[in-house]
């Protein structure tokens, strides 16, 4: 099967870096069509997975923008559409990665006749989407998908919430490689030498684009909020950049933690391909969105990881974690209730080692990236047989 998969976005979000897991094992018979060039480009080369970049300059690509509208006027979606077509002529499906390359894909599958599925990686709600961008995305899946695959099941209820066909939409969690997150603890080490953390000092890690629904803002706060005593042996890592242009967030933060006086405490470490190892060197790994995440791969990464991990209860992060068994899940936007958390769990060591144990395990028989691919392939294959028949 030859599959044209297409991604908005040139940097590397969560969806980029899922995309990357699924498209590995077709290698030439798959071509990843990334809508602007950017360092997710350089990194699917690095992986030896063949791309191309459809168009020669940046776009913005805030979701709640009228990108798709302007799209059509700019003269953006005629080259794309153009582009598209052309090369949907070697595959076999055009598979969407993202709520833009959706449009891009529905209609180039309706003018060339081929099969067409779309991944859903976002929640479609009035939170993230204006109202015509969500009937945009709805009536396009409803058209020309053969099949929606949706990373948790808070998208996929949102999805049929905003009028999409439940019985053509499946559940299928991102995977992740096991290998990829045992860190080699001689690395964690001497990892945590160069950040200069020392053995009693308590790292509690963040690991998120920089942007004020991704919460590092409630974390910080958190911290504020905790005595003084336990906070002095606090230390947390923001990993992460501003990677859809949240310039005046990041000054914001730094200013929030300066104003609390931590700007010995918290270390910003910018955007970091060395994930497994940072987690590993963490005590706690805390998410803590304001809004529903659509599934949250960084929890899961944390409990490959094997380290503690707090998460905010909303979205697809309630799916992920069983409370008290396989991790943590705190109240969206209440600082006082995640520092009470934070608190009661730097003083529980055993249970909270046992917590992760039991994490890494389940993660092990929940989220593989063998399971993943497998039950994707199996959609791919029903929709090019019923493509045929
Ligand atoms: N990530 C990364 N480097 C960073 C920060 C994050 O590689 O400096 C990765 C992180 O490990 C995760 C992804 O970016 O795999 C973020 O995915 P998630 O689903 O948590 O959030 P999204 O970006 O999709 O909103």
């Amino acid at each position: 099967m030859r599959i044209l998969f297409l991604d908005q976005s040139g940097k590397p979000g969560g969806a980029e870096l899922s995309l990357m897991d699924l498209a590995k094992p077709y290698g030439d018979r798959c071509l990843v069509a990334l809508f602007e060039d950017g360092p997710f480009r350089q990194r699917l080369e690095q992986a030896e997975i063949p791309v191309t970049c459809l168009l020669d300059h940046g776009m913005k690509v805030s979701k709640d923008s009228a990108w798709w509208q302007g799209l059509g006027s700019s003269g953006d979606l005629i080259a794309l559409l153009g582009k598209c077509l052309r090369l949907s002529r070697d595959y076999d499906v055009i598979y969407a990665n993202t709520s833009k390359a959706l449009v891009v894909g529905a209609l180039t599958s309706w003018l060339s006749g081929k099969p067409f599925v779309y991944h859903l990686r976002d929640i479609l709600s009035r939170e993230h989407f204006s109202q015509s961008n969500l009937r945009i995305a709805v009536t396009l899946a409803n058209a020309r998908a053969c099949a929606v695959i949706a990373n948790s099941k808070a998208t996929r209820e949102a999805f049929i919430q905003a009028g999409g066909k439940s019985e053509r939409c499946h559940v299928v969690y991102n995977g992740f490689d096991p290998a990829q997150y045992q860190a080699e603890p001689g690395k964690v080490e001497e990892l945590r030498r160069n950040l200069s953390l020392s053995p009693e000092q308590f790292v509690i890690g963040h690991f998120s684009r920089l942007s004020p629904w991704k919460g590092q803002h409630v974390l910080i706060d958190a911290i504020t909020q905790i005595s003084s005593e336990t906070r002095s042996r606090i230390v947390i890592l923001l990993v992460g950049s501003a990677l859809f242009g949240e310039d005046d967030y990041v000054q914001q933060l730094h200013s929030q933690v300066n104003a609390a006086g931590l700007g010995d405490r918290v270390q910003f470490l910018g955007f970091r391909s060395d994930i497994p190892q940072l987690m590993s060197a963490c005590n706690l790994v805390v998410h803590s969105s304001t809004s529903p995440e659509p599934f949250g791969r960084v929890i899961v990464e944390a409990m490959f990881c094997g380290t503690p991990v707090v998460a905010s209860q909303a979205g697809g992060a309630v799916e992920l974690i069983e409370p008290e068994v396989t991790g943590w899940l705190s109240p969206p936007e209440d600082a006082t209730a995640l520092s009470q958390l934070i608190e009661r769990l730097m003083g529980q060591f055993q249970q909270v080692a046992q917590v992760a144990e039991q994490a890494e395990h389940v993660s092990h028989a929940r989220f593989h990236l063998g399971q993943t691919r497998k039950l994707i392939q199996g959609i791919l294959n029903n929709c090019l047989e019923t493509e045929v028949s």
